[in-house]
């Protein structure tokens, strides 16, 4: 057999091998690009696989070795830097890699649909052709004209378009892009078309300059900047400035965020400011705008692309800068199935196709922090809120023994009654959805437990219903005590958002009331719409779980309130403070961003906790440090690496053996290089009526974890599976529930 006369192919089905064709007919393996998809035949039928290597042998035997039904692809769907990263991702977190590299194609693509390019031909100006003086042209006045009508109209423009105003013909355009001085594009029409408005740049202040000059000085090369700015000190105009900057350079720019759906004004911002064409991709948009934005992106055609997680793994050809904003948010790991972080990954990219990224948060991750402690990230501080507007003043609120209502203590309500007084906005921040978590009978002690988790119901008023949020189980709330025959009926306890909104309603009669939670704002639009009301001034009383603490500007609340912050100091997870933490600076950070000064008051029941503590005296900077502490002493991430195997099964003994099992297996692979927890029973044992299990392996070397997991997982996925075990495994798991 020839040299690599062999195709490695990835197919999406659980299994972590590629596996192995001869080319179709009438082509040699060698004609056929990495990234390319194929026709395959697979079992009874046929499947579609991407090409992801080529090989000279193969360990299946030559009467077994199939040859691919048909190439689909005239040029490789994925560029190989998309190839490259997929296969980084799949190897480090262990996922099968046909499933992980299906996983980020739009859907019609993944099923084998013809890349249709959408748009019409349309040419840029390249650097070359940009630095062209059109004296030097005299003799080609043709040339001449076509690049002048480039330089003024400062942007890419439609053949015909260009054409006709230049007065030329075509041949003239095949000429420039042969010297290389123009560059052929597919112009998408509702691209460009978007209608701008003015833009006003503001003008930097002193810090906002340092940190965009210490970015834009190299505008390629791989470098990782971690841009830490309070709530409100500008970094999205630092971003914008340096994105002008890498589209002048001709670089096309991904940018990553937590959740578009929930950020319209952080989009409007970026569409006013950067003139050029942008894309979109987040699970807000229909199928064919996703595969629109996706193949724009990859074409080159969409200079910026702004997304969510999945949206690390898009092709761009000129990709020239990755921007992930929030990076310390939960959402950029993906929490089922393929498991990654595409903050991590983002940095990964940026490492194998050489630009920097800039990592930005008013609340940087310990990672991210540790990470530019040790020298790794370049850390920016942008240490001031820009324009006028003063930092808020925090205070802890002692609410031990006092009589709570609706989760008010009466000291609250009377801030809130002064603060609407005077015509501000409050805002109240209660993580938790719903008007009661649990329904109890006074008489016997009988609580809404979830027949199949070790759960309480959720009782949801509005809709009559008991709603579990760990399985979904849903049924009428009882009338009367299912376990007794008290005459009264089982009695909602503690406080949920809908319960809150109830009772103030009640409090303050006079005044709007808008709740913003992922009950509310079901309906598509409509969470839209309660910002814009909430912006307008209609609503005074803005209430709502952690969906309010994201981005959003209310510049007119001069007071929150945190009704619930014991819950975070001690949670079941050691991330829990950090989470914590990060919530209450960045919903702080709503507060009083304009001309009003703001005030934060969190209710506690622990005033004395330390880290709480050190958070309200000192920030969130000196809170880092003694969590990175406390981290460090204990041994935890981020100065060890983790990866927690999850099972789960109906037999209530099957997932716990699985994973001992399994706990053998790593012990004896490991040798001591890698220290194993467990099995234990996972933090809610029973979920969806099955029990689960988890088993954490740890080591101070990401390496070495590497390795053990490289041979072990494997031997599971492959060996006995009695009970019907569900597993999963999670490296650098963000929860350990
Ligand atoms: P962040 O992204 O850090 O929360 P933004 O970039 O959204 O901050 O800026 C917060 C507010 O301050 C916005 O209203 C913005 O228009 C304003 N702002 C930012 N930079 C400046 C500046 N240099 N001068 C005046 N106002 C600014
Ligand atoms: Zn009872
Ligand atoms: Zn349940």
């Amino acid at each position: 057999m020839s040299p690599r006369s062999i195709l490695r192919v990835a197919i999406p089905i659980p299994r972590y091998q590629s596996f192995d064709y001869l080319p179709p007919p009438g082509l040699t393996a060698e004609e056929i690009l990495l990234g390319s998809r194929l026709l395959v035949p697979f079992g009874k039928g046929s499947r579609c696989g991407l090409v992801i290597g080529h090989a000279a042998k193969t360990p299946i035997k030559a009467q077994q070795l199939k040859a691919a039904i048909r190439l689909l692809d005239e040029e490789p769907l994925l560029p190989s830097a998309s190839t490259d990263l997929i296969l980084w991702a799949a190897e480090y977190y262990r996922h099968p890699v046909g499933e992980a590299a299906f996983s980020a194609l739009p859907s019609r693509l993944r099923r084998g649909g013809a890349i249709r390019v959408p748009g019409v031909q349309g040419w840029r100006l390249t650097e070359a052709g940009a630095a062209i003086d059109s004296l030097q042209l005299r003799k080609a006045p043709k040339q001449a004209q076509i690049l002048q009508t480039l330089k003024a109209a400062d942007e890419p423009l439609p053949q015909p378009q260009l054409l006709a105003r230049a007065e030329a013909t075509p041949q003239v355009l095949r000429a420039l892009a042969e010297k290389g001085w123009i560059q052929g594009l597919r112009l998408r029409k509702d691209l460009y078309d978007t209608p701008r408005e003015p833009r006003r740049p503001l003008e930097l202040n002193s810090d906002q300059r340092r940190a965009l000059r210490a970015m834009a000085q190299a505008l390629s090369g791989f470098r990782v900047f971690l841009l830490h700015g309070v709530t409100g000190s500008g970094k999205t105009e630092v971003y914008l400035s340096l994105a002008e900057r890498h589209i002048r350079a001709g670089h096309q720019i991904l940018i990553l965020v937590p959740e578009i759906a929930l950020t319209p004004q952080l989009m409007r911002r970026i569409q006013r400011r950067i003139e050029a064409p942008i894309a979109l991709l987040h699970s807000g948009l229909s199928e064919g705008e996703r595969e629109a934005a996706w193949l724009a992106a990859r074409s080159g055609t969409a200079r910026v692309l702004i997304g969510t997680r999945s949206a690390v793994f898009t092709p761009l050809p000129n990709l020239g800068l990755i921007i992930v904003d929030e990076e310390h948010d939960l959402s950029f790991k993906q929490q089922e199935g393929f498991r990654y972080s595409a903050r991590d990954l983002a940095i990964v990219r940026s490492r194998q196709c050489g630009c920097p990224v800039v990592l930005g948060s008013a609340t940087p991750s310990l990672e991210s922090l540790r990470n530019a402690a040790a020298g790794r990230y370049r850390m920016l501080h942008l240490p001031q809120r820009a324009g006028d507007a003063r930092p808020p003043r925090v205070d802890l609120l002692d609410i031990r023994g006092s009589h709570l209502r609706g989760g008010l203590s009466p000291l609250m309500l009377e801030l809130l009654r002064a603060e609407l007084a005077a015509g501000n906005q409050v805002l109240l921040f209660l993580n938790r959805r719903g008007y009661a978590p649990v329904l109890i009978c006074h008489a016997c002690g009988w609580v809404s437990n979830c027949p199949h988790c070790d759960a309480r119901m959720t009782l949801h008023k509005s809709e009559s219903t008991l709603r579990c949020h760990h399985c979904g189980q849903q049924q009428a709330p009882p009338t009367q005590c299912p376990n007794c025959d008290s005459a009264e009926p089982p009695r909602p306890i503690g406080q949920g958002t809908e319960r809150l909104e109830e009772v103030l309603r009640e409090h303050y009669p006079g005044h709007s009331v808008a709740r913003i939670d992922r009950d509310s704002t079901r309906r598509k639009g409509s969470l839209e719409r309660s910002l814009e009301e909430i912006r307008a001034g209609t609503h005074r009383i803005l209430l709502g779980t952690q969906m309010l603490a994201k981005g959003h500007h209310f510049p007119e609340v001069t007071l929150v309130g945190i009704l619930d912050v014991d819950q975070g100091l001690y949670g079941a997870d050691y991330r829990a403070a950090e989470r914590m933490a990060q919530l209450i600076v960045q919903v702080a950070g709503r507060a009083g961003r304009a001309h009003r000064p703001g005030r934060v008051v969190l209710q506690t029941r622990h005033p004395d906790h330390p880290l709480l503590l050190t958070l309200v005296r000192h920030g969130y900077p000196a809170f880092a440090e003694v969590a990175l502490q406390e981290r460090a002493e204990a041994g935890l991430p981020p100065f060890s690496h983790q990866a927690l195997l999850r099972a789960e099964a109906l037999n209530p003994n099957a997932a716990s053996s699985f994973l001992g099992h399994a706990a053998r297996q790593a012990t004896a692979l490991a040798g001591g290089a890698v220290e194993i927890w467990g099995p234990v029973p996972a933090p809610m044992e029973r979920r969806g009526g099955r029990t689960r299990a988890q088993l954490l392996v740890q080591s101070t070397s990401r390496e070495r974890l590497q390795r053990l997991l490289a041979s072990w997982i494997p031997r599971i996925a492959e060996g006995p599976n009695e009970g019907r075990v569900r597993w999963s495994l999670d490296v650098d798991p963000q929860e350990v529930l």
